[in-house]
């Protein structure tokens, strides 16, 4: 459900209110929240929701959001990650200013905090393996049981958490942990790691260091030395917040912030996991992180969904305390919202049907004005040349059409775009069959779309000039997965299962109006009657490639208003 607005026109929601409420009591000065990726792998459109909810937040209140990167297990993490992920909050439209941090930069101050936790008895140097920790923890029932090394003396853990430190021991072996409480009933709190041995390269502190803290210790400490005040992240945290609260509580760290935890964004007929999404990236089951079917903000950029777009989907959606799966759709119409006041119309034929006019004159050549977009009279207009030869789209003629049909057909009249009114006289077929070309004739008294008589005709259709028009590849695509729901599968099978095998069908040889030769990189059209299309990266001077970002139809319009999210 989006959020209900106030009267400064901010949307209002329970984060909102402790916000405003500890701003009223003096409690907090200044909001300062964070926005803390882990860089292993590119932002999709659900970190989009914590980026504009984090920024959104310090933008409205007079306060500031910092970009941390939650960079604590070297094995996973790369600097190519790191500069997506400033290029697509960038892109969104927001800025943390000189508020760029990494957690890897309180190494140091993590570590003296370990030694504290040690010297007060409240860590200990454990040599149970993983998975004898693992089998010790307990259950949601059952209590875990502690561990035979949890009663070491301060000075032999300290000696022990500086050998591992040095290198002395080998990955696995030893960990450091918190000694709460192995019978809490948070699993949470049953002595948790906060130290493990990992001889790997990190990409920003190199080989220094041989033990990297746990993400539980390193959040909350980083978000108190860069004096976070309100601290958002997503639901499945929220029994992690005792320990947060924990260890903030045991060491003399400079403030306590409060987190608050929200529901994630969950969108259909894709996934979200960084997990999953990498495996799609490195089997090649798409084409790389930015394959415009991915949800990953880079993908979307490709695509050619807007920020501004993004920026509305997730107003719309709202921030809530239940997890939901949004409709792909909401999304779409977002989409189609932004470019319709954006985007200029052109024609592109994507299934060329050749038409022959034959009492146009063989040479003659006029041009037609065109509208650029009807929704922005800035726009202007273009001229689109007309000769004996076009274009139509395949679809729109029908030799026995149905009832109701209003395009071309044997004997039938229709308006083409911008230009005359043609009437279907005969139908040239290949040996096979197939429809080839049309001979049709003008009314010359049509020009421009109308008669003199005010004739109607029921259709009207695009078309492009056959000795003016040019060749390009359009990419056409739909969802990536066939079920809206990934997490919600039959067992023993694979989310791959259903991966969509028409999620990208290539067209090529389509016809282009030539207005469109001189495009650029990203620029955004709406083909008539077709669709809202992007210019691909991979064009090149004598290959454009398009894009489909989204179509027009938007059958849901109603039912999302019914949700009350239009
Ligand atoms: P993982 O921890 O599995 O690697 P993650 O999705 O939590 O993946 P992070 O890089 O840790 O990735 O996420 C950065 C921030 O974005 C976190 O604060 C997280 O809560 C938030 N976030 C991630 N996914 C979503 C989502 N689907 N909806 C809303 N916020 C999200
Ligand atoms: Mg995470």
């Amino acid at each position: 459900m989006p959020d209900k607005k106030n009267e400064k026109n901010y949307p209002s929601n329970f984060i909102r209110t402790i916000i405003e409420n500890d701003l009223a009591s003096g409690k907090c000065k200044k909001v300062v929240t964070r926005f803390p990726p882990e860089p292993n792998g590119y932002l999709h459109i659900g970190h989009a929701k914590s980026i504009c909810l984090n920024f959104g937040l310090a933008r409205d209140y007079g306060g500031v959001c910092h970009l941390r990167f939650d960079d604590t297990n070297p094995t996973k993490e790369d600097v190519e990650y790191v500069e997506s992920i400033m290029e697509d909050v960038h892109w969104l439209g927001f800025d943390w200013q000189d508020k760029l941090f990494y957690a890897s930069d309180y190494f140091d101050q993590l570590y003296e905090y370990a030694e504290m936790l040690i010297k007060d008895g409240k860590a200990y140097v454990c040599d149970l393996s993983q998975e004898e920790i693992r089998a010790t923890r307990g259950t949601l029932t059952v209590p875990g049981t502690e561990s035979p090394y949890r009663n070491r003396s301060v000075e032999e853990n300290l000696d022990l958490f500086r050998r591992m430190k040095a290198g002395e021991f080998e990955e696995g072996s030893r960990c450091l942990r918190a000694k709460i409480d192995m019978a809490s009933p948070n699993v949470n709190m049953r002595d948790p790691v906060i130290y493990r041995i990992r001889k790997a390269e990190h990409h920003r502190t190199g080989n220094k260091w041989v033990i990297y803290p746990m993400y539980d210790y390193t959040h909350c400490i980083s978000d108190a030395i860069e004096g976070i005040t309100h601290s958002l992240c997503t639901l499945e945290f929220e029994d992690h917040r005792p320990l947060y609260d924990w260890f903030l509580d045991q060491l003399p760290v400079p403030c306590h912030p409060q987190q608050i935890e929200f529901a994630r964004l969950n969108l259909s007929y894709t996934v979200m996991s960084k997990r999953k999404l990498l495996e799609l990236v490195q089997s090649g089951t798409v084409r790389g992180w930015d394959d415009p079917r991915m949800p990953t903000l880079a993908g979307m950029r490709r695509r050619g969904f807007t920020p501004e777009a993004i920026r509305d989907f997730v107003d719309r959606i709202g921030v809530a305390k239940a997890d939901s799966l949004v409709d792909f759709e909401l999304l779409q119409f977002c989409v189609r919202e932004d470019l319709n006041k954006k985007a200029n119309r052109v024609m592109a034929v994507l299934h060329p049907l050749k038409v022959t006019i034959e009492n146009y004159p063989e040479d003659q050549v006029e041009e037609f004005e065109a509208i650029n977009n009807p929704e922005d009279e800035s726009a202007g207009i273009r001229m689109v040349p007309f000769c004996k030869y076009l274009y139509i789209e395949q679809d729109d003629f029908s030799e026995n059409p149905p009832k109701g049909w209003h395009r071309l057909s044997p004997g039938a009249e229709v308006r083409l775009k911008h230009a005359y009114y043609i009437t279907c006289k005969e139908v040239i077929k290949d040996e096979s069959g197939n429809v080839t070309e049309l001979i049709c004739t003008y009314d010359p008294s049509s020009r421009g779309g109308w008669t003199p008589d005010a004739r109607k005709v029921k259709g009207t259709i695009h078309w492009v000039s056959a000795r003016h028009s040019f060749d390009a590849e359009i990419r056409l695509y739909e969802n990536l997965f066939t079920i809206p729901n990934i997490n919600d599968i039959e067992e023993g099978k694979d989310y791959r299962d259903y991966l969509n095998p028409n999620s990208i069908k290539v067209l090529k040889n389509c016809k282009l109006e030539p207005s469109l030769k001189e495009v650029t990189i990203g620029e955004k059209f709406q083909f008539l009657r077709q669709g809202y299309f992007s210019v691909d990266y991979d064009s090149t001077a004598d290959n454009l490639v398009f894009n489909l970002i989204v179509t027009l139809k938007d059958s849901w319009t109603k039912q999302l208003k019914k949700m009350g999210y239009v």
